[in-house]
């Protein structure tokens, strides 16, 4: 019920370096306009006289830097102004990096390669988002490495992934998402297979590498590095790990003094690390809205997002058809582990799953690699995937399970991998 344009709106003027914090309430739609001056979502610019929609629980900041008037129509949760922001300190960081790519641009080097890190809850992706699209209004070509399996802005969750940014984040959508490069890890928190964690990170260290060897636009633009909120025991040493891969140059940490320190101490010294606050306006989320949030991207992958709508194929797949395999083998002691095998490998290694009614609901990856492929590791475990189908049922009686999948029949490859994610499909 998207409210009548012109009734009865909410009208705020909003000084010079101020924002407009609003959370939409659970099953309405707000509308935002632009009347006056200049304003910005998470650093892309508003059109005035447009009104944008944002969708039930979506937590937005309208920030100007010269000073605006803004309306809002429909039902908020919170909607108040705040003079107290940090982006000053983040446009600072942006200037920082430019000048970086200047330097690169001019001696023939590498742009800055940015990891940004922090607990949850505290705008680590928002952050991202704002470098990444100030970066792109200035004709950069950065790209965004996302690594929270949890909450990935890319892709589904249970993945990592790269993404060209070649035009500012949507105010209502976010970044187009063509194209992107997506690996299967399987679950939604890095701790249920931190090996294969690190190495897919250090896939996509490599990708990225390459890429940029190829293309100096993209190794000017540097990238931004998105992680997860898990910043302790194997969590802080995933990072760690991941600033060596990508030989990232700056690392920035949102709000924990002592992630920071710890960082500085343990990065290599030319490593800028920066300690920046975290913005007063992100607002918690419960594990019930992160479920949702969670639930709700799958659902666009398969349907689609306001204006574009999918409309996804359900057919049968025999299981004589397809290979599932999920990866990783239970740990077991080392001391059960057949001669000269490691933890590493039991964590790397494809185990067959063979189907039954327990796989309904179950998000499965289709492996990019070749048929036949499976006897190599890398082939499989360090394969991109192609495309995500769901189980919506398994009949073991005739050996068929049918599926939800973006595209008809046939599956482009028989290797799918098993997510421990499940998505009901309501429709
Ligand atoms: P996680 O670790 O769970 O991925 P995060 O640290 O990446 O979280 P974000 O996803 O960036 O955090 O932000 C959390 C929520 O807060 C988002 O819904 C975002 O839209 C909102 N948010 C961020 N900054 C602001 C702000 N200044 N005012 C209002 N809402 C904000």
């Amino acid at each position: 019920d998207v409210p009548v344009p012109g009734a009865g709106g909410t009208r705020f003027d909003l000084e010079k370096e101020t924002e407009l914090r609003f959370e939409v309430e659970a099953g309405e739609r707000v509308q935002l306009e632009l009347l006056t001056g200049l304003a910005e979502v998470f650093g892309s610019e508003l059109n005035r006289n447009k009104k944008y929609t944002f969708g039930p629980g979506s937590k937005i900041a309208v920030f100007t830097w010269q000073g605006c008037g803004v309306c809002l129509y429909g039902k908020t949760e919170v909607a108040y102004v705040s003079k107290d922001t940090p982006m000053l300190l983040y446009l600072n960081t942006h200037a920082a990096l430019e000048q970086m790519r200047r330097l690169a641009e001019r001696d023939n080097e590498r742009g800055p390669r940015v990891m940004v890190v922090g607990p949850t809850d505290v705008g680590k992706s928002t952050v991202c988002r704002l470098l990444l699209s100030y970066a792109v209004r200035l004709g950069r070509r950065p790209t965004l490495v996302e690594l929270d399996v949890g909450q990935s802005g890319v892709s589904v969750p249970g993945t990592m992934s790269a993404l060209c940014i070649e035009r500012p984040a949507d105010v209502e959508e976010g970044f187009s998402v063509q194209a992107p490069l997506v690996f299967h890890f399987g679950s939604t928190s890095p701790g249920t297979n931190i090996k294969l964690y690190n190495k897919l990170t250090s896939s996509l260290a490599e990708v990225y590498s390459q890429r940029c060897e190829v293309n100096r636009k993209a190794s000017v633009g540097g990238c931004i590095i998105n992680t997860c909120g898990w910043v302790k025991g194997s969590g802080y040493q995933a990072l760690v790990h991941c600033a060596s891969a990508f030989e990232v140059d700056v690392v920035l940490v949102l709000d924990q003094e002592r992630l920071y320190n710890e960082l500085k101490r343990d990065l290599p010294h030319f490593v800028r690390v920066v300690l920046l606050p975290k913005s007063g306006g992100v607002v918690e989320r419960s594990k019930e809205c992160r479920r949702e949030t969670r639930d709700e991207k799958i659902r666009e992958y398969f349907y689609g997002f306001r204006g574009v709508s999918f409309y996804p194929h359900a057919f049968d797949v025999r299981f004589s058809d397809v290979r599932i395999y999920k990866i990783g083998a239970p740990s077991i002691p080392d001391s059960c582990l057949p001669l000269g095998m490691s933890q590493d490998d039991t964590q790397l290694k494809l185990v067959p799953v063979t189907p039954g009614r327990d796989l309904t609901h179950h998000v499965l990856s289709v492996s990019c690699a070749e048929d036949g492929e499976e006897g190599s590791r890398r082939g499989v475990v360090e394969s991109p995937v192609c495309g995500f189908i769901v189980v919506t049922a398994v009949d073991t009686q005739a050996q068929v399970m049918t599926v939800l999948s973006p595209a008809p029949r046939p599956l482009p490859r028989h290797t799918l991998l098993i997510m421990d994610i499940r998505f009901i499909d309501l429709k």
